[in-house]
């Protein structure tokens, strides 16, 4: 047991010494045991910092009346109190309740949807416990447990440093300082302030480069950014530049339409003396009529909806605005190994200064055959071999795991194929590991493109291994090994004429090279591997292209969207695998020297007329993007190392791999695969493209509504006329009605030629003129429609009111004929497909059609709503207007669409 409170109390980790840190955290390197850290985890609770904390269920329901339409309602409701229209007042105010209990409901579900999604991306902490490396959620963990830390991390807790290489951490949450901190393990002043406590890793700080092992002093409001802000996250609001925009149209809008109902009310009362409660209902009709008050809630479910859609499909959205994005990307920048291709590697080819191997074996086996010219060779007769094998056991930080006759790796694939590949050469990986101590490791990193680590046996041997590109091999090497240990000098010429052979059939490459040093040479530099290197030889790896990529490249060329592969490997590799996967302009490389060689100026075109971009690095991945963005494009961008943060960052829509990227990549990402798969980003364009669509569905359904119904009004009002539907009515039809089809539109699936358009232009305009001439044709139909069902029932005699009764299931029923028309709205193709609609449609349909008849029908509601019955030919009137609108608006699309073209 340790005591909760004495572990709190101390504040001076960063001066304790690492030992006397263990002990008083009652803990070791191996680890805590699982049955301590569960006690502990009881004890000190979850490494989580507190929630934003939500308003009141009861607010967020209040909040939906804060809005200056339901005011101006709320008003009227008091006003039709005053004169006594008692039902017209219970009529607004249910009419009230009910849309904010819709949106209120809606909202809830969306945010609910949110919030899964967020969960998808908890923070992962590697550790040790019970001398076993595991990897569980940051939130488990406990004062005592052992962390390890690499390039990319985010530190999961306040950690005590106990072990570090080349640890560099970037700090700017906790102290404002950009500049990263070089860490070290001795004790620090007593007194130091945060920014100098070297030997401390903080919460929420980023690991820039190197690797560390730290045990965990401090969980959750302890730690040191806990007890700074409390909270790390705010809530984030369903919220793009298209719907902000939106927002403030519609304000805009009320206040307008707000103004000129006043001026109407008055222009009435004092010049025109009506009657006050007339007119003053008219204007409140006239308001509740052009104020598309439902449109940002529906926008925001709309949003929800395509948040969720992506997140089936393996993209997480951590940026909202990257919906909206995404669906104007013109380029998607790719990285190859994992994404592109399968990520299961296997070694097939060995090179050595004499001879080639071919390898058997699949999977990652440990056991196969080496073959010289297709005949088995015995292994014992080519020393070489043997060493190439030590090399990739101990150069090697990955482990094959062994259950039920299946074989699997943990950590880099890569790396466990060369494990696969020592076994086949005799070696045995646990034996040979234990023998050779590793002292010293400098990881890989794409910058420097290989990884070494330091070995030492017990007869006081010790080796240098390396691991890496060729190319950056073959500058470190002066010396290659023959054969019985003996060494010449490096023939490069022949090497690079071996790499281009093997890398042309699409084998991935990597040489293998050592050095002996002193058996007191015990810390590993870059220094130390400038020169003097012995080459060892090459291996090739093949990693195939995955399947559903290739389909997903040739959509992607269909929707006018171009893919560029970014890689790090050799050039002729990258090629291979290019061609197999149909890219365009595979056959035109650039490599990172090839395009540093480019200047500003000329870097777009040359760009364009570019599919591979081979050796590159973090520093030409941001190049290419800003290129490609001052040539207009919108850039979509893979990476998963530190280094591409500033690239994610950069690009229009960053995308993170969820398995192999670090949490810095993940960090600067809009977006994060969780499956690191190619497909799932066209996947993501393709929802993106949806939601834009549907987003704009809406607004186009909504606007020439509200429009046409304003309209009518008006009319009715400047003309002395009668109004064809009473402002109660239009009460109902608008915020129950309406909103109730609009929602349907959210959930509008894919269109079949969404991926067959080019890209929208990024800053498109939303009140564009199509849309604006859209509106006006429609209001104008309604108004049409309205006005001339209306005069032809009064022509016939009927009362006033079963006259407003046909008038405003017109309304309803245009409306209903405008979403089946706002559904194919780009779409030319006549048929069934054109109106056979989703299951959301019809039931919003069916619920507004049972909604019409009940008013139409039931005599209470007939009292309130002063309706009366129409009879079989009146509504079959009322669906041939209907009808002879959505044919009008048709047949105009069909010209329009095809005249465009
Ligand atoms: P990619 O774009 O294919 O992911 P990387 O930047 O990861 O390329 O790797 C570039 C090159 O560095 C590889 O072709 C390989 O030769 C070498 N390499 C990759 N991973 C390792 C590693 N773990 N250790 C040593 N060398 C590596
Ligand atoms: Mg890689």
């Amino acid at each position: 047991m340790i005591d909760k409170n004495f572990i709190q109390s101390i504040d001076d980790w960063h001066h304790k010494s690492p030992d006397e840190t263990l002990s008083l955290l009652k803990t070791s390197t191996e680890g805590l045991s699982q049955k301590s850290a569960e006690q502990r985890a009881l004890e000190f609770g979850s490494n989580e910092l507190p929630k934003p904390v939500r308003p009141h269920i009861l607010m967020r329901f209040l909040s939906h009346f804060h809005n200056i339409l339901i005011y101006v309602l709320l008003s009227a409701a008091v006003i039709t109190a005053l004169l006594e229209h008692f039902v017209d007042t219970a009529v607004i105010v249910s009419v009230v309740i009910i849309n904010a209990l819709i949106g209120f409901l809606q909202e809830g579900k969306a945010e609910k949807a949110m919030d899964a999604i967020r969960n998808m991306l908890a923070l992962k902490a590697k550790i040790i416990r019970e001398g076993k490396h595991q990897s569980i959620s940051a939130e488990s963990l406990v004062p005592g447990d052992i962390v390890l830390l690499e390039a990319g991390d985010k530190v999961p807790a306040d950690l005590r440093l106990l072990s570090i290489h080349g640890l560099k951490i970037q700090e700017a949450v906790l102290t404002g300082e950009s500049i990263t901190v070089e860490k070290h393990i001795e004790a620090t002043e007593a007194e130091s302030s945060l920014g100098d406590r070297f030997s401390m890793a903080f919460s929420g700080t980023t690991v820039a480069s190197g690797e560390g092992i730290g045990v965990v002093v401090a969980t959750a409001t302890q730690t040191q950014i806990g007890r700074i802000s409390g909270l790390l996250s705010s809530v984030e609001t369903l919220n793009t530049p298209l719907v902000i925009q939106m927002a403030r149209f519609a304000k805009l809008l009320t206040l307008f339409i707000l103004t000129v109902a006043a001026m109407i009310l008055l222009f009435s009362y004092y010049v025109l003396h009506q009657d006050f409660t007339t007119i003053f209902m008219a204007v409140v009709g006239l308001s509740v009529a052009a104020i598309p008050e439902g449109l940002p809630a529906v926008l925001s479910i709309t949003l929800a909806v395509g948040v969720q859609a992506m997140a089936k499909r393996n993209a997480i959205v951590r940026r909202l605005p990257a919906i909206e994005t995404l669906g104007s990307v013109s380029v998607i920048c790719s990285d190859k190994t994992g994404t592109l291709t399968r990520n299961e590697m296997n070694v097939v080819s060995i090179v050595t200064g004499k001879d080639q191997f071919e390898i058997t074996g699949t999977g990652y086996e440990p056991s196969g055959e080496i073959k010289v010219d297709k005949t088995t060779v015995n292994v014992a007769a080519y020393p070489l071999l043997e060493e190439i094998g030590l090399a990739a056991t101990l150069c090697n930080n990955s482990r094959l795991l062994h259950d039920n006759e299946h074989w699997s790796v943990e950590g880099d694939p890569m790396e466990g194929a060369l494990l696969a590949l020592s076994g086949k050469t005799g070696i045995n990986i646990i034996k040979t590991r234990e023998e050779w101590l590793r002292t010293d490791v400098i990881p890989f990193d794409t910058k420097y493109k290989y990884m070494a680590t330091l070995n030492h046996d017990h007869d006081n041997n010790a080796f240098i291994f390396v691991k890496g590109a060729p190319e950056v091999l073959f500058d470190l090497c002066t010396l290659q090994r023959c054969s019985n240990h003996e060494n010449e000098p490096i023939d490069k010429f022949y090497w690079k004429e071996q790499a281009d052979s093997i890398a042309a059939q699409g084998q991935r490459l990597l040489a293998f090279a050592l050095k002996p040093v002193m058996p007191g040479h015990t810390v590993l530099e870059h220094d130390d591997i400038t020169d003097s290197l012995i080459f060892l030889g090459l291996v090739g790896l093949i990693d195939p292209p995955r399947a559903e990529v290739i389909e997903a490249i040739a959509e992607c060329h269909r929707a006018g969207i171009e893919v560029k592969m970014i890689t790090g490997d050799h050039a002729l590799t990258a090629v291979a695998i290019g061609k197999q996967l149909g890219l365009h302009h595979s056959e035109k490389v650039l490599t990172g020297i090839e395009l540093e060689k480019i200047d500003d100026k000329a870097l777009p075109d040359a760009i364009m007329q570019t599919g591979i971009f081979a050796r590159t690095s973090p520093e030409d991945k941001l190049r290419l993007v800003m290129a490609m963005q001052s040539s207009g494009m919108t850039v979509a961008m893979t990476g998963d190392g530190v280094n591409d943060a500033p690239a994610l960052k950069r690009a229009g829509v960053g995308i993170a791999m969820g398995r192999t990227g670090t949490e810095a990549a993940k960090e600067a990402a809009e977006i994060v695969l969780t499956d690191d798969n190619f497909a799932s980003i066209v996947a993501a364009v393709r929802e993106g493209r949806t939601v834009y669509n549907n987003l704009k569905k809406v607004i186009s359904w909504t606007l020439p509504t509200n429009a046409g119904e304003a309209m009518t009004i008006i009319t009715a009002i400047l003309f002395g006329l009668s109004l064809p539907i009473t402002p109660i009515q239009i009460l109902w039809v608008n915020m129950i009605t309406a909103v109730t089809l609009g929602i349907a539109l959210a959930f509008e699936p894919i269109e079949e030629h969404t991926m067959q358009r080019p890209p929208h232009p990024r800053n498109e305009s939303l009140l564009s003129g199509g849309l604006v001439w859209h509106i006006i044709l429609v209001a104008s139909l309604f108004l049409v429609g309205i006005f001339g069902i209306y005069e032809y029932a009064l022509w016939k005699g009927y009362t006033e009111n079963l006259a407003r009764t046909i008038a405003m299931n017109t309304l309803v029923c245009m409306e209903i004929f405008h979403l089946l028309f706002i559904r194919n709205m780009h779409n030319i193709i006549w048929g069934w497909k054109s109106i056979r609609a989703t299951t959301t449609v019809w039931i919003s349909i069916s619920m507004v059609v049972f909604g019409q008849f009940a008013l139409t029908y039931l005599p209470w509601l007939q009292s309130i709503f002063e309706t009366e019955a129409v009879g079989l030919f009146d509504m079959l009137v009322i669906l041939g207007i209907s009808v002879l609108m959505f044919l009008i608006i048709e047949l105009e699309k069909q010209i329009r669409i095809r005249w465009t073209k």
